[in-house]
């Protein structure tokens, strides 16, 4: 068969295959669905508390806590989306600006969307960021309306750049007397509150909500909806879809998750030609998706991170299945050298190889010596093939791969 014949072939089926969904982009992360099930609460709590703003009163700021993917987004959004429409019909001077502060990397790019919301262009860049936060002051001023920001994932700016911009926002009304500002800060870390000073903290959380972990039969009943709408009739089975939740809620009841596991199931089994998903295709997208964090936190890794990985690759291709810090450093000093890099000392690579325990993708472990005191065990953890793939494809790292430390051969060592 030709390559033009194979790819024929390829489309042709994957076109035809219409067996396993019905609507794909139901189960993306940014679906807002129309109902959101077992939120009744939060969304009756966060909608009393932004009601007034329907009757030009400033509503409290408000503080949303819970990990990823326990629906603060989604409720948000879905409130927001309801008031404005009510906010419309009544003529409500009210207007919402939604930043997620992940995507929107510095306080200049927050203010200038500040300033977009009011109809008020910013030049990318050219201006200082007093400048713009006067020009979001006076616009706002004059437009005479609530504003109503929503800062979505908080914990990422206060921990990148501190709480200087949830100061001044906080702190703005008191220049204000034709228009004002609520905020809603949402944030997947817990301990944003440690990161806040006081006087911020204690204006941001006028009231807070707390967004707990769903459980196993919660999460099957927000798949099972999605899942309704995404999959054709019959092609997901009932232990396939009790499965997804189950897994997410180990993790730690994470919606986000078990969309994942349900969206990457059906994948497999269209590629398997299968026609539907049963519990195998579950557990095959659990394998992909843990390999796929694994690749890309490996990826991520600085070049040092990654010379220790591609020692311990190399000890472990030796047979040596739990090393000491000494060995490593002994391949990742010779690695170094053959690459033309200066190594690091053995401290540093020490504290390496604990953050990479940290990631899961190594484990160090102190064990005893008996009367030659204690020491640290150090084992990969994850496949060796792995790491092998990803550091092939590094233009750095890619030929001390398949280079054999001599350290290795000069001498027999113990198996560990
Ligand atoms: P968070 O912002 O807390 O990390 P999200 O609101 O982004 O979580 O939710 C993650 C995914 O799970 C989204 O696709 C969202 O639509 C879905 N989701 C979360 N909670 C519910 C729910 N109660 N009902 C339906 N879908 C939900
Ligand atoms: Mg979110």
């Amino acid at each position: 068969m030709t390559d033009t014949n194979m790819l024929d072939d390829i489309f042709t089926r994957i076109v035809n295959n219409t067996e396993v969904f019905r609507d794909r982009e139901v189960l993306r992360h940014d679906y807002l669905p129309e109902s959101l099930p077992h939120r009744q609460e939060q969304i009756g709590q966060l909608g009393e508390t932004i009601a007034p703003v329907l009757k030009g009163a400033r509503p409290s700021n408000i503080l949303i806590y819970g990990k990823t993917g326990t629906g603060k987004t989604a409720v948000t959004k879905f409130v927001l989306a309801h008031l404005e429409s009510k906010a419309k019909e009544l003529g409500a001077r009210v207007r919402f600006c939604y930043v997620n502060c992940r995507m929107i990397g510095s306080d200049y790019r927050v203010f200038a969307s500040l300033c977009q919301t009011l109809g008020l262009s910013v030049p990318f860049t050219g201006l200082s960021v007093g400048e713009v936060f006067d020009r979001f002051r006076t616009s706002l001023e004059s437009s005479r309306i609530v504003l109503i920001i929503i800062l979505d994932e908080a914990d990422v700016l206060v921990k990148d750049r501190g709480d200087g911009l949830l100061y001044e926002l906080t702190r703005v009304n008191e220049t204000l007397s034709n228009s004002k500002v609520s905020l809603i800060g949402i944030s997947n870390d817990l301990r944003l509150k440690e990161f806040l000073d006081p006087r911020v903290l204690s204006s941001l959380s006028e009231e807070e909500m707390v967004f707990r972990p769903y459980d196993a039969g919660e999460l099957k009943n927000i798949l099972a909806e999605r899942a309704g709408l995404a999959f054709q009739q019959g092609a997901l089975s009932e232990p396939a879809l009790s499965l997804c939740s189950a897994l997410a809620a180990a993790e730690h009841g994470d919606a986000r998750r078990a969309l994942d596991l349900l969206r990457v199931a059906g994948e497999v089994a269209e590629r398997a030609g299968t026609g539907s998903v049963a519990e195998d295709q579950v557990r095959e997208a659990e394998k992909h998706i843990e390999r796929n964090r694994i690749v890309e936190a490996l990826k991520n890794l600085t070049l040092h991170s990654k010379l220790v990985m591609l020692s311990v690759y190399h000890l472990n291709k030796s047979a040596v299945y739990r090393a000491v810090t000494g060995d490593i450093c002994e391949v990742y000093n010779e690695v170094c050298g053959e690459a033309g890099l200066a190594a690091l000392t053995q401290r540093r690579v020490s504290s390496l190889v604990n953050e990479l325990d940290a990631m899961g993708l190594l484990s160090a472990k102190i064990v005893s010596m008996g009367r030659y005191g204690r020491t640290k065990k150090i084992r990969l953890e994850i496949a060796r093939t792995v790491v092998k793939d990803v550091l092939e494809s590094d233009i750095r790292l890619g030929r001390l791969i398949d280079y054999t430390p001599k350290c290795l051969t000069s001498h027999v060592r113990g198996t560990g």
